[in-house]
């Protein structure tokens, strides 16, 4: 409403407040994870924002965005340690599942989580520096059973959440070894042509070299387009892993598509990776993404736990939402408006309002209002029913009634006021 003179009183760039009416979206977030992961027996788990640095540092490895391009909010508190806002949930996760002894639990161990991550990114439509995800970990089994499980909970969690179009992209990054020798083979076949690569693309040749496969950049794109994918070079084990994954998901009709491409941002995965996008959205079309990470709970200090994940971009849930016409109507208006027409009347519509409100929304002008501002308010707040008391229609305890949709009046004492509102179409 008003200009903010100090530019500090404006939210931090890359954060973003969710206004009252927005929260319907929020709320059928949570209810429809709770839902439908709740019945696939994923637990809630809520762990905090802030870690120390190096959970995040050992898990997501030194080659990063996160560590190179500094993307990780990262600080020193008062006792000197280094501490962190959480760039992701996987690091969290497992540190609370290894210092709980979670791994003593039936396994698999099924967690979900909902909340906000930080990264220092370049703000643009869809990248946010305060942005939420909904993070979902199976931990527990090695097989790709567990794997094709959790695609298909994700897949169907958008679909509930009213999004059928869907493109669930699948690949692998191979076991160990094999990336190993896949980014030894980049390296190899991008020698003569280093000096040619963007910036960007040159330092991961050096770090991660398979990260050059996610170049947004025109000239890396053409250099890198003839060359063999991961999946062209998978080891037989990974290969025989990815194929199992592919037989479920097809056998319960989850539709994917095989993406060579696929490559993911962070060190710790292994075999198993894969994004679900929007189909016909623009740039930031990807939704959430995942993997398997065998091997990091180990390298946490836990016991040797293989494991499979994925994160869920809730700003980008919202956007494809929008896009498809599907966002939850706004919270739904006051049952019922009373509105006070004399001092009298003020304080029985405070009164009133405390009593109704065990059954009720009910919202109620503070002062006295003529009749017609008083139905002007309540019709803006939405409301079913205005109540009017007072005035020159002043008689002791008795209200009457307005229908807002129909127009139709009835006169009725205070104490009958609940049972009127409630009758007509109650929610
Ligand atoms: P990641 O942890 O990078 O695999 O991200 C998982 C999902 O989170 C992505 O598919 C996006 O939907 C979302 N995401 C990642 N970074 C951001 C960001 N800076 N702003 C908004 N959403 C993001």
């Amino acid at each position: 409403m008003y200009a903010l003179r100090v530019m500090r009183t404006r939210a931090v760039k890359g954060t973003y407040d969710v206004l009252p009416e927005r929260q319907s979206s929020w709320h059928l977030l949570r209810d429809t994870a709770e839902r439908v992961l709740g019945r696939a027996g994923v637990e809630e788990l809520t762990t905090p924002v802030i870690e120390h640095a190096e959970l995040f540092e050992r898990s997501v490895g030194a080659s990063a965005d996160l560590v190179v391009q500094k993307e990780m909010y990262r600080f020193e508190d008062r006792g000197g340690r280094t501490l962190a806002l959480r760039p992701e949930f996987t690091a969290g996760v497992l540190r609370s599942f290894v210092e709980h002894g979670m791994h003593t639990r039936p396994t698999p161990v099924k967690l979900w989580s909902l909340g906000p991550a930080f990264r220092a990114e370049n703000v643009q439509r869809g990248r946010y520096r305060q942005f939420h995800q909904l993070n979902c970990e199976y931990l527990g089994l090695p097989g790709p059973l567990i794997d094709a499980e959790a695609i298909a909970a994700l897949h169907d969690l958008l679909v509930e959440l009213g999004l059928p179009e869907l493109r669930v992209a699948l690949g692998s990054v191979g076991d160990a070894a094999d990336r190993d020798a896949y980014n030894a083979y980049l390296r190899e076949a991008l020698d003569g042509v280093r000096d040619e690569l963007s910036p960007t693309s040159q330092e991961r040749l050096r770090l991660n070299p398979m990260r050059i496969l996610d170049a947004k950049d025109e000239n890396d794109r053409r250099l890198i387009a003839d060359l063999d994918r991961p999946l062209d070079r998978l080891g037989p084990d990974a290969r025989a892993h990815l194929d199992g994954v592919a037989e479920h998901l097809s056998a319960w009709e989850v539709p994917f598509d095989l993406a060579p491409e696929i490559v993911r941002g962070l060190d710790y995965y292994r075999r198993t990776a894969f994004e679900v996008h929007a189909v016909g959205i623009g740039a930031q079309s990807a939704l959430a993404g995942g993997g398997r990470y065998d091997g990091l709970v180990a390298s946490l200090g836990g016991p040797e736990t293989p494991a499979i994940g994925w994160a869920l971009g809730v700003e980008r849930v919202f956007d494809a939402l929008a896009q498809a016409d599907a966002v939850p109507d706004a919270p739904a208006g006051p049952d019922l408006f009373l509105v006070p027409m004399d001092d009298d009347a003020v304080r029985e519509a405070a009164t009133l309002a405390r009593t109704l409100r065990r059954e009720l929304h009910v919202r109620h002008a503070y002062q006295v209002r003529a009749p017609g501002k008083g139905l002007r308010d309540a019709d803006r707040a939405g409301a079913r029913f205005a109540a009017l008391r007072g005035g020159r229609e002043r008689s002791a305890g008795v209200w009457t009634l307005k229908n807002l949709a129909s127009g139709e009046q009835t006169e009725l004492a205070a104490d009958r006021l609940v049972d009127a509102a409630r009758k007509d179409g109650s929610r």
